[in-house]
């Protein structure tokens, strides 16, 4: 639609305006820093960041319900720099011109009901979020597309010359980052550190394809993240983990996008979000206070977060009722197929800290709970949601089995309708889904096949047949049509079918 066509109330705001006036704020100290800097962590006392802006009170200046209708009206503008993650340009990048908004075609992620067979199974409503469908397969773009416009906007100002873009990964963090790394080549190069064996191999063939350059480290990911870490202290590169936190800003257009799927109603949801490096929640928990603010939200959303118990140090760390008496330990991790959540010593536990007890004091209530879900449990969702038409990961798998625990303990009550992250697409994951239809999980998983979700490919060879096509030599005439009665003959006996009369 014409900018001409649109209501006009709403035409002075369909082109944000918003003077942003962004600094990095500590969470350990409080001092504000700069953002003409690329920082990680406080140079003062070397605690995690989140970025501010500080007109954001301004926002208040327009109505809850003028914001409402300009993010719905703008849906319908056909301008590529606010049809992803900066729909949201007021909260995610006002500093951002959009000339240097960076659209690879991430955000605006489809929410897919769950059919009536699944729902019942689960004993809840539900949807999946599919960030899977983000254009590296993961939700890790929305935050690479605001980390990059970012350094973009850097660039463009002639800021600096030449970036070398690194991150530690557990595979999606990698293939994101090269591939938006890529799309600003040659002037921005990309590395990236993988854990040895522990991505899968469409994971790995990601940043390859991509062109950056690979390293694969021994140890796990939280071992990667040291190596990571050490380089920016003393290299000059731009640090593009979850510790970045323009990521944990593109990150919030997840929460975002839900809110206007509601029609802005989260009062009965349930945002069901898995946990690894613990970017992801913050950005959920931070995306809802921030509508909330702004009036555009009136209830702040119930929010699940789930790890697998093979890694978690969140839910541990919420086991203690006590505030006062909680200490973070970090735990040594064990094989998950949540892979991408196999983390001991989540980077942003800091901000996780200070936002839920933000959250829920801001609901006058607990809003944010945790739970550890079984590796058992995680397949055995997952593929009951691929078995109903989702393209849910293990992660989505870990999201689903944490509702399906919550349902049963009451946490989760009739009448709410919850939304669950599949965090990344199945097709990154499949390794997984191999090893349960084979039967071959290594024992560190503790994963045991259920024979009625198991799956195996059917090779059809009728014994009678002397002749069969072959790559390069197709067969001909008779022999063609006796292979081809023969081959429906079997398959249709396998299928029990009945014959036409
Ligand atoms: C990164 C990732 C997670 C974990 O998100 P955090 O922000 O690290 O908590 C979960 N699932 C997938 C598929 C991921 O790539
Ligand atoms: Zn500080």
């Amino acid at each position: 639609m014409q900018l001409n066509d649109f209501p006009a109330d709403i035409q002075p705001h369909l082109l944000p305006s918003h003077a942003g006036r962004m600094v990095y704020r500590c969470l350990g100290c409080g001092e504000e820093f700069g953002i003409e800097q690329l920082l990680y962590v406080c140079p003062e006392c070397r605690q995690v960041l989140l970025i501010e802006d500080l007109n954001g009170p301004r926002l208040k200046q327009i109505p809850g319900g003028l914001w409402r209708r300009i993010f719905d009206y703008r849906k319908m503008l056909t301008l590529t720099a606010l049809k992803g993650i900066y729909r949201y340009h007021e909260f995610i990048g006002p500093v951002i011109p959009l000339e240097a908004v960076i659209y690879l075609g991430e955000g605006h992620t489809p929410l897919v009901s769950a059919n009536g067979p699944l729902r019942d199974k689960v004993g809840a409503d539900f949807f999946f979020k599919n960030d899977g469908q983000n254009p590296s397969a993961s939700f890790k773009d929305r935050g690479m597309a605001s980390a990059f416009s970012y350094i973009h906007a850097m660039t463009l100002r002639g800021a600096v010359p030449e970036i070398l873009a690194i991150c530690a990964s557990t595979g999606d963090t990698s293939a994101a980052a090269a591939l938006y790394g890529s799309y600003l080549a040659p002037r921005i190069k990309s590395a990236v550190l993988l854990p040895h064996g522990k991505v899968t191999p469409q994971q790995l063939g990601q940043p390859l394809g991509s062109g950056a350059t690979v390293f694969e480290i021994p140890g796990v990911f939280d071992d990667c993240m040291k190596v990571v870490e050490a380089l920016s202290e003393h290299y000059h590169v731009a640090l593009l983990n979850s510790k970045n936190a323009w990521r944990i800003l593109g990150q919030e257009s997840y929460a975002y996008e839900i809110a206007q799927d509601f029609e802005y109603d989260v009062s009965r949801a349930v945002v069901v979000v898995p946990i690894g490096n613990a970017g992801n929640i913050t950005a959920v928990m931070r995306g809802f206070l921030r509508f909330h603010e702004a009036g555009i939200i009136t209830t702040l959303p119930k929010i699940l977060g789930v790890q697998s118990e093979h890694a978690d140090p969140v839910y541990r760390y919420y086991l203690e009722p006590d505030a006062a008496r909680r200490k973070f330990a970090p735990v040594t991790v064990r094989p998950s197929v949540a892979q991408a959540a196999m983390i001991g010593n989540p980077v942003s536990m800091p901000r996780v800290i200070h936002l839920v007890e933000r959250y829920n004091e801001t609901a006058g209530r607990q809003r944010v709970f945790f739970s550890a879900v079984a590796e058992q449990q995680i397949m055995d969702w997952q593929l009951a949601a691929n078995r109903n038409g989702h393209v849910a990961c293990t992660h989505g798998g870990e999201a689903l089995a944490g509702l399906a625990a919550a349902r049963q303990r009451g946490r989760v009550e009739p009448g709410e309708v919850a939304v669950l992250d599949s965090t990344a697409h199945a097709l990154k994951f499949s390794v997984f889904q191999e090893m349960y239809f084979e039967n071959r999980f290594p024992a560190g998983y503790d994963i045991t096949p259920r024979p009625e979700l198991m799956n195996r490919p059917i090779l059809i060879r009728p014994q009678d047949l002397a002749k069969v096509p072959a790559p390069g030599a197709p067969l001909a005439g008779e022999d063609f049509q006796r292979f081809v009665r023969r081959t429906a003959e079997e398959v249709a006996g396998r299928l029990n079918l009945k014959i036409r009369k």
